[in-house]
């Protein structure tokens, strides 16, 4: 069994952080991921308040400077998915595709994943016009007209990026008034090709072999309507993913919990990134969180005498 004095699951920004962190400590490292390493990143169009580049820059560009950055460096890649781990009193054990992987030290950091919206449709036509990522899927409805449904950061900038592809964009939120920064807000309001439909929730996803209409509900005076589209993109927030995560690991609804120094209650058991309960899920928190932890684990591993 392949042995290692740090292992960080995850390759998104936090994942990719830390263990560049780790590696320019010094400390034996591996790197768990079960996709290509950029995480979230890969799935964002454009990262326009990632400090030190000015103008923005698209998301793969972003995730492969961090990947060229770690390749600088002695990094064991495994390319699969964990599914558990057992926690001992000083050397944990990772099950990863089939095998096993010890670690003294473990940086939790598999982020999050789309919520859905659990309505009628919604799985029954995933990829059939279902959308939970602009970047992937916003090709296929060029000149098309589209719903995106959400009010935070994300429904803005995906709605800003799929109006340069598609002829309509229908942005449909539950309240009033818009979570996501004001920036993104007056581009979202000053763009032709985006109408904002306010107070309003989707009741149901509508179409045989793909989408052909939402159902809609206007929360304040309950009149229902439908309304023609071809694709509805969601993007409702996000949930940590936790699933392999240890039971005695604490956590609460928004992740796990951790101190400063991204300890969690468990020795050498540390997280970064959105897998934390925190309210930032932002690149640059991540980054913060990976440097974080990494330090943090390279003192535990000196206490430990390694
Ligand atoms: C559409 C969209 C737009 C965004 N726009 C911006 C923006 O403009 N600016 C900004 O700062 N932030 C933005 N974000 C948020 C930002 O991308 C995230 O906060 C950040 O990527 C979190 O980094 P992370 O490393 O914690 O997790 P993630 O990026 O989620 O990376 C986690 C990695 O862990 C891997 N993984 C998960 N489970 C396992 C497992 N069991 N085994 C092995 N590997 C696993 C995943 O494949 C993934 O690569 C956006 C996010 C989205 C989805």
């Amino acid at each position: 069994m392949k042995s290692y004095d740090a292992v960080v699951i995850g390759g998104g920004p936090a994942g990719m952080t830390a263990a560049l962190y780790l590696l320019r400590a010094g400390v034996k490292t591996a790197m768990i991921e079960k996709l290509a390493p950029g995480g979230q990143v890969l799935m964002t169009s454009e990262i326009e308040n990632y400090p030190g580049f000015p103008g923005g820059l698209q998301g793969w560009e972003l995730a492969d400077k961090f990947a060229a950055h770690l390749d600088e460096h002695p990094l064991e890649r495994i390319t699969d998915e964990v599914s558990s781990i057992e926690l001992g009193t000083s050397i944990h054990t990772i099950h990863v595709g089939g095998e096993k992987v010890q670690a003294r030290v473990i940086i939790l950091a598999t982020g999050s994943r789309y919520r859905k919206l659990g309505i009628p449709g919604e799985e029954r036509l995933l990829g059939k016009g279902v959308s939970y990522c602009a970047l992937c899927d916003g090709n296929f409805f060029r000149d098309r007209d589209v719903a995106v449904i959400g009010g935070g950061n994300s429904a803005l900038e995906e709605a800003l990026y799929l109006a340069r592809l598609v002829n309509k964009v229908y942005l449909i939120h539950r309240r009033d008034e818009f979570r996501g920064l004001i920036c993104y807000q007056d581009k979202c309001f000053n763009n032709e090709k985006i109408e904002v439909i306010r107070n309003t929730v989707v009741d149901e996803i509508v179409g045989v072999n793909g989408v052909e209409s939402v159902s809609l509900r206007d929360v304040s005076t309950d009149a229902t309507s439908e309304l023609k589209v071809d694709g509805a993109f969601i993007f409702v927030g996000f949930e940590p993913i936790l699933d392999f995560v240890p039971e005695v690991v604490e956590k609460d609804a928004n992740g796990i919990i951790t101190d400063v120094e991204m300890r969690t209650n468990v020795a050498g058991i540390f997280a970064a990134g959105d897998i934390r309960s925190k309210m930032c899920r932002q690149v640059a928190s991540a980054v913060g969180d990976g440097a974080t932890a990494a330090n943090a684990a390279f003192t535990y591993l000196e206490q430990l005498g390694i």
